[in-house]
């Protein structure tokens, strides 16, 4: 497949999704597509809605409307199914087994693989985008930085051979150094075709390093479109960015 035809190939639809919690409506009429091999950010202030996105994704809470993923219907799947089609999510703290090591955190990751010879090999390319965790294979998890356990976490994911990878505040409450490895890391599995849904409150952060963003407010979809014109358009400049 050309990289053209792949980048055009839409891995996730959504269409007109709505959630809400205890009869509360949280999201209304959200639609949005992830293309194969793209960063899409969805940003958006604290509140608006994300994470809520991201479970009605998972399969976490009940949801109206329509998501197809990698030619899969997730509305009916448990969580559990939707993990074992290739969506996975990264969520906001970590949520690591804080009372073990590194290491079997990552092998938590690739509970639902058989495939014992390519786990091993995933753990040493895990090491190799990022090598403090190979450093600290034998610690425990609760015990490392904030930075350390994000790296733990989304190596996690990634051990489930994700085909879509959403990670929720990835940057949240880490040094601006730790953010930039892992935007290095964000690009480096995007170049070995993981697709990447990457939600944040840091709006200027997220539409950087994507290629497409959706900009939420109050549980819906307010502007969409390529990651530069988002970054140039006032409306966004003006009301996440601070900037005229
Ligand atoms: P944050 O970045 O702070 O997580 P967000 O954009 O992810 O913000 P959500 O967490 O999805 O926003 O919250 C959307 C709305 O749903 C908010 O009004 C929030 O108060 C509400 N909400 C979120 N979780 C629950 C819950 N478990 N029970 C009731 N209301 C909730």
């Amino acid at each position: 497949m050309t990289t053209a035809a792949a980048l055009s190939e839409r891995l996730l639809v959504v269409d007109d999704l709505g959630a809400g919690y205890g009869g509360m409506p949280a999201l209304r009429n959200v639609s949005l597509e992830v293309r194969r091999a793209e960063i899409v950010a969805l940003v958006g202030s604290n509140g608006a809605g994300k994470t809520t996105l991201l479970r009605a994704l998972s399969r976490v809470i009940p949801c109206t409307g329509a998501i197809n993923f990698n030619k899969y219907d997730l509305v009916p799947m448990a969580p559990d199914e939707v993990f074992g089609t290739g969506l996975v999510q990264v969520p906001e703290g970590r949520q690591l087994f804080d009372r073990m090591t590194v290491e079997d955190n990552l092998l938590m990751g690739a509970y639902r693989r058989t495939d014992q010879t390519a786990i091993v090999g995933d753990l040493e390319r895990m090491y190799g985008l990022f090598p403090r965790l190979g450093e600290r294979r034998t610690q425990l998890a609760g015990s490392m930085s904030g930075g350390e356990q994000q790296m733990c976490a989304m190596a996690r994911g990634l051990m489930a051979r994700p085909d879509l990878l959403m990670i929720d505040e990835m940057s949240l409450g880490l040094a601006p150094v730790v953010v930039e490895q892992l935007m290095d890391v964000l690009q480096a599995i995007r170049g070995e075709g993981v697709t990447v849904l990457l939600v944040e409150q840091d709006v200027h952060l997220a539409l950087s390093a994507a290629d497409r963003g959706y900009v939420m407010d109050t549980g819906s979809i307010v502007r969409s479109g390529s990651a530069k014109d988002l970054i140039d358009d006032p409306a966004v400049r003006e009301a996440y960015l601070g900037l005229a």
